[in-house]
């Protein structure tokens, strides 16, 4: 039964964005898109949000393929931002979901502000970012960048990251965010599986220092994203040795964002071997399981819906 997560086949894409966070599809064209790219098993992880999960499961149920339920969550260490993927958690956790209400809610103020900055100089009012984003949505840089590309103001909205939405474009706003600790805590809190989102993107020397590596794996970090387009191949280097000294998990995805980005799903995938160990590791799943399988098609449509939808 393509709805029990173990049932999984190969090929596995385990980081994929909808229009529920910034990408360009719904969760429902996004799993249909996965099973016609010749995809067996896709995560969806958009930012700071499940609402996808209902929609995706559903169409992945239709299509005959595995949903791995997910989520990009944001955090910060310093001044700089960690993305950290987390799988199979309890949508319904209270100390996650409102931590999840912060964060959105937090960026959307802070787009707000962008936008207050960038209208000084440019035709662009919150009406355009609001025109750009679904209902509901992990609002971000991205939906910003479309609204500044149906003004005219730039081509694309990689134009748009390189310059008025880069952290030094004039403009830039940084994102209210836990910690990668209390992320790890909140999503082992939750039963879910911490992994850290392409960890290597400015290379070796810029993955996350040792001492503090250390003390998201006691906290529970299971594993680190290494075949992701971003990643340097030194970084790579550096991140299969901390997987092998520390036992980590290791995962391969697309980062998938739609029209959004050139990113192509199925262009990295994960082992069945990497997956098998993060299914393992999920106290969510296990619960689940042992409450039979109306619990775990229950990720589809269940009282709790409606709750992780917010009344959308
Ligand atoms: P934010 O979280 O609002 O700061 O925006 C960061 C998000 O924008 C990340 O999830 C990226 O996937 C996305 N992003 C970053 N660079 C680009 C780019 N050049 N083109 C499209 N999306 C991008
Ligand atoms: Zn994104
Ligand atoms: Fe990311
Ligand atoms: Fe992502």
């Amino acid at each position: 039964m393509a709805d029990d997560p173990r049932d999984f086949r190969a090929p596995i894409d385990l980081h994929t964005h909808s229009s529920v966070s910034d990408g360009t599809e719904s969760p429902d064209e996004l799993v249909r898109a996965a099973a016609g790219a010749g995809l067996g098993t896709v995560a969806l992880t958009d930012h700071d949000s499940t609402a996808g999960w209902a929609d995706a499961a559903e169409a992945a149920s239709d299509v005959g393929i595995t949903f791995i339920p997910g989520m990009e969550l944001s955090t910060r260490y310093g001044w700089k931002s960690v993305h950290m993927l987390a799988y199979l958690f309890d949508p319904a956790d209270e100390p996650l979901m409102a931590e999840l209400e912060r964060i959105r809610e937090g960026r959307r103020s802070r787009a707000e502000t962008m936008v207050a900055r960038l209208g000084l100089d440019y035709d662009l009012s919150w009406d355009d970012v609001v025109a750009h984003t679904a209902p509901g949505a992990t609002v971000g840089r991205p939906h910003i960048a479309d609204a500044l590309v149906s003004r005219g103001v730039v081509p694309d909205r990689s134009a748009a990251f390189a310059t008025l939405l880069h952290p030094r474009g004039g403009y830039y706003e940084p994102i209210y965010a836990p910690t990668p600790l209390d992320g790890v805590r909140l999503i082992r809190g939750a039963g879910g599986v911490p992994v850290l989102a392409h960890p290597a993107t400015r290379g070796r020397d810029g993955i996350i220092q040792d001492f503090y590596l250390q003390r998201l794996i006691d906290a529970g970090l299971a594993g680190l994203e290494l075949d992701h387009r971003e990643n340097t191949d030194d970084g790579k280097v550096a991140l299969r040795d901390l997987a092998d000294r520390y036992g980590l998990v290791l995962t391969g995805s697309s980062d998938y964002h739609g029209a959004g980005k050139p990113n192509r799903l199925g262009e990295y995938t994960t082992s069945p071997e990497a997956l098998e160990r993060i299914l393992a590791e999920s106290a969510y799943l296990a619960r689940a399981l042992e409450l039979g399988a109306e619990a775990i098609s229950g990720l589809r449509r269940d009282a709790s819906a409606d709750r992780r939808l917010g009344g959308r």
